[in-house]
């Protein structure tokens, strides 16, 4: 394998399935069960505010049994974030903590985070606990009621980090996409991205999807599996 010195990964729902998370799009997926306009577009939380808050609260507390740990993929992640020498980014889709569990310090969390919260009055954001979040919660900054929301970008709505995260693309030479099945934008151009930056470009998936794969190589395997490979073969150059 070539020597990489700027290595982007993202990461999407298929690295935490293997923890006990379920995806969104497999047939057993959280969508088979939810409209996603109802609930997560804000237009389904002003409808029902209730009706998403109950959602997020069920996923929060699904993320923090303590039988979900993060797999052997989000410890080879961890450890490559420690030992590469070059630069390294890792952006994951996931609004789970599994990265940080798992020993990862940097993370970019695009689409946020079941741990965060925010204030629709005043649009302070600050770190939630796995208490459940309700319509009747106190903004503790601005001490009014009702706007209390995860931090979590719903569709219609802008990813965080977008800047940095194009700045490391425009400079990669290796992009790495796993458990991502491609079909949320932006991020599902984020290999477009890297290759037209001079990228060599990896997928690591179960299965190939249905369009022809944008990447130059592609890795049929379980994540727990592929991802400490991969790490291995980069860290030994
Ligand atoms: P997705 O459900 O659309 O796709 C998951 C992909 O992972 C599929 O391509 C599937 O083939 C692959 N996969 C499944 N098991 C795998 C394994 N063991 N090893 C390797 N690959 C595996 O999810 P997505 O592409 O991340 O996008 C949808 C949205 O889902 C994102 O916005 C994300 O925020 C959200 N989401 C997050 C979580 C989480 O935080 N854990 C869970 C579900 C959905």
């Amino acid at each position: 394998m070539k020597c990489y010195r700027k290595i982007v990964v993202l990461t999407g729902a298929g690295i935490s399935a293997e923890s006990g998370i379920r995806t969104f799009r497999a047939s057993d997926g959280l969508w088979e069960e939810h409209k996603i306009e109802d609930v997560a577009t804000l237009e389904g939380y002003i409808k029902n505010p209730k009706l998403v808050l109950d959602f997020y609260n069920q996923r929060r507390e699904q993320c923090c049994l303590s039988d979900i740990k993060p797999n052997l993929a989000h410890y080879a992640l961890a450890k490559l974030e420690r030992e590469f020498s070059g630069d390294f980014l890792l952006v994951t889709q996931n609004i789970d903590n599994l990265h940080e569990v798992a020993g990862s310090k940097n993370v970019i969390h695009m689409h946020g985070e079941l741990l965060r919260a925010r204030c629709s009055h005043c649009a302070q954001v600050f770190s939630w606990s796995t208490k459940e979040m309700s319509i009747h919660d106190v903004c503790e900054h601005c001490k009014r009621q009702g706007g209390i929301r995860p931090n979590i970008v719903w569709f219609g709505e802008i990813p965080f980090a977008l800047d940095i995260i194009y700045d490391a693309l425009f400079d990669a030479d290796l992009f790495i996409a796993i458990g991502t099945s491609g079909h949320v934008y932006p991020a599902a151009g984020f290999v477009d991205e890297a290759t037209s930056a001079g990228a060599y470009t990896i997928e690591l998936n179960l299965a190939s999807g249905a369009q022809k794969s944008n990447f130059d190589e592609m890795i049929l395997a379980k994540a727990s599996i592929s991802v400490p490979q991969l790490v291995t073969k980069l860290l030994a150059k």
